[in-house]
Parts: structure tokens; C-alpha cells; sequence
């Protein structure tokens, strides 16, 4: 019997189709590297679809929000460092 099927293109690891929370599949990728578009068809896994799902939540303006916090933080943290 098989215990894997494919892999998570995100955490890497080996699943079973049952642990798969997303099949992606597109032909509308932009490799920023090159500037060329590229098709793409990967499986993510249930944890993986999920931690996806709960980043992406309030899109841009929660992101921005994130970032300020993190750089706040840091500054924060370096000022304590000093003392
Ligand atoms: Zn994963």
C-alpha cells in the first residue's frame, strides 16, 4: 500500500491525497525574475492551505498593519538592547 502521493510545494513534505487542502494549477504566473509567464500546478497541504488562508486575511491593509507592528517591535527591542 502507498503511503504518499505527492508533496507539499510549500512545507515540502511527503502526503497522502486525503492531507492535500489545495491543488493549484494556472497558467497565469509571472516569474519576477525573468519577467515571463510560466504555468504552475502544485498540491499544498492541509496545514499549509490553512496558514494561507489565515495570512492573506484583510489583504493589504492588514499586511501593512503586520509590517508596522514587526518594525515596531524591532525598534522597541533595540532601545531595551541599549539600556
Ligand atoms: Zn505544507
Amino acid at each position: 500500500m502507498k503511503k504518499y502521493d505527492t508533496y507539499c510545494s510549500i512545507c515540502g513534505f511527503a502526503i497522502p491525497f486525503n492531507q492535500v487542502g489545495a491543488n493549484i494549477e494556472t497558467d497565469m504566473v509571472m516569474d519576477f525574475d525573468d519577467m515571463t509567464h510560466c504555468s504552475l500546478a502544485i498540491h499544498v497541504c492541509k496545514e499549509c492551505w490553512t496558514k494561507i488562508q489565515i495570512v492573506t486575511l484583510g489583504g493589504m491593509k492588514k499586511a501593512i498593519a503586520k509590517s508596522k507592528e514587526l518594525k515596531r517591535m524591532d525598534r522597541k527591542q533595540e532601545k531595551e538592547m541599549k539600556k
